[in-house]
Parts: C-alpha cells; sequence; structure tokens
C-alpha cells in the first residue's frame, strides 16, 4: 500500500471522498452510504446568524456518517462523524461559493492508514491499529501508541526490558541493544521513540508529525515482517541447518 497522505490530512468535500481502505480486507476502499450521511449546523451556530457581524466562517456544523466495504464477503461497515471547515471554492455554474469540507474526528473501525504485514506481532499490531483509530481523536495519543508499539518490537525481538540488576531499561537504551541485531531499522525506532516523548511532554503534536511517523514506520514494519523478511529469514535458517549444503 503507497503512503499516500492526501487521503489523510485534509478535510474532503461530499463529490470527492479520498480512497479510505477498509479496516477489514484491507483492499476494499470504502464508500459512503449516500442516505447515511446527516450534516447538522449547532444551535449556537444558527443563532450567529442574526449577530450584524456575521461571517460565513462563523458557521459550525457536525456531520455522521457510514461507510461500507463493496467487496463482496467482506461489506464492513464503518461508522464516522466529525465536524466542518467551510472554504471557498470555484463553481463553473455559480461562481465562487463556500462549502463545507468534511474533517472526519473519528473512525470505527479505523481504515488502516499504513500495511501491517501478516506477520506483525500482535501486541505491536493492536498498538499501531489503536493509533490508526486515536489518529482523528487526538494526534499526542496516537503518537504514544506507536512508540509503544516500537517497544512491543523489543518484546518481540527478545531485547531485555531489565538489567542484570532488575532495573528497568529505557527505551533507548533497548533501542541500542537492538541496534546491533538491526542497524537498518534503527533510525526510524528511535524517531519514533523521540515523537513518543514529545507527545507525553507537549500539549498537542501537530498531524504532519503524526503522518510522518507513520510514513516511516511503514516500510520498517515491511523490512521487519513483511513477505520478504520471513522469505530472508527462511532460507538463513536452511542455509545453516545444511551447513550451505543442499540440494532443493
Ligand atoms: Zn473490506
Amino acid at each position: 500500500m503507497q503512503f499516500d497522505r492526501t487521503i489523510w490530512e485534509r478535510p474532503f468535500s461530499r463529490a470527492k471522498i479520498p480512497p479510505f481502505p477498509c479496516p477489514s480486507c484491507k483492499h476494499g476502499v470504502l464508500k459512503m452510504i449516500p442516505n447515511s450521511l446527516r450534516l447538522e449546523e449547532t444551535g449556537r451556530s444558527k443563532d450567529a446568524h442574526q449577530h450584524e457581524d456575521w461571517e460565513p466562517d462563523w458557521i459550525m456544523e457536525r456531520w455522521i456518517a457510514l461507510f461500507e466495504c463493496p467487496v463482496d464477503g467482506c461489506r464492513e461497515m464503518v461508522t464516522a462523524h466529525g465536524d466542518t471547515r467551510l472554504e471557498q471554492v470555484f463553481d463553473e455554474d455559480f461562481g465562487t461559493r463556500f462549502e463545507s469540507l468534511f474533517r472526519p474526528r473519528g473512525f470505527h473501525p479505523a481504515p488502516p492508514i499504513i500495511r501491517l504485514p501478516e506477520n506483525v506481532p500482535d501486541q505491536v499490531r493492536q498498538a499501531i491499529e489503536s493509533a490508526f483509530e486515536l489518529y482523528w481523536v487526538d494526534s499526542g495519543s496516537a503518537i504514544t501508541k506507536l512508540r509503544a508499539s516500537v517497544e512491543r518490537i523489543m518484546d518481540d525481538s527478545k531485547i531485555p526490558s531489565t538489567n542484570k540488576n532488575g532495573g528497568y531499561l529505557t527505551l533507548e537504551q533497548r533501542l541500542d541493544a537492538y541496534a546491533n541485531a538491526f542497524p537498518d531499522e534503527k533510525d526510524t525506532l528511535k524517531a519514533l521513540r523521540f515523537a513518543g516523548n514529545a507527545a507525553t511532554h507537549q500539549h498537542s503534536i501537530a498531524n504532519v508529525v503524526v503522518l510522518d511517523a507513520f510514513q516511516i514506520y511503514g516500510p520498517t514494519l515491511e523490512r521487519l515482517y513483511g513477505n520478504d523478511a520471513a522469505m530472508i529469514k527462511a532460507i538463513q535458517q536452511k542455509m545453516i541447518t545444511n551447513k550451505g549444503s543442499y540440494t532443493s
């Protein structure tokens, strides 16, 4: 799955809904069920129209909708909700006009922002899938989940979490140990650790940081747990077991 930020970073129009991938079968593209969409202006926003200084960008709206996966045998159903952002658009028939763009504040279950290889350990997968949901709700929490998933990679790679005196090792110390075995992947995981630390100490984390984190994490997970990684491991084991001598 190619990483396409435009799916995730911008509010969308009713006429051009981004191709959100299905959270269940992963390859279907979710379709909004047209009559499921409900968009309402808040009461306070309606009242504000009476104000003499009222401008269109004072409008506050909320929406809910159902999305469905069109793939036979899947038909996953996803709920979505959010608010809107008013943008000026040019229309050939009507000239310049305002349009409400849909800004999601939640999906359930959430579309996968990156592809997770089948061999990703369950605990790593669960943490990353939580980050898919949290991305829409609170970017700092999404990053914290990604950092937690890095800890779970350390666990899965049998990197000790305590020193010989029983004291806990920090993620930084565990990553140093991990770098001996997987030097190429250390920088991505180190970057996620920094982002996770920033999320813990800062009031808010920009969405761009979360998308950057997903973008660099995807290829790393592919190299660690993708089919190529599994195939390389199998060949390594075959060569070692047979001491380099085999005919098939
Ligand atoms: Zn599906």
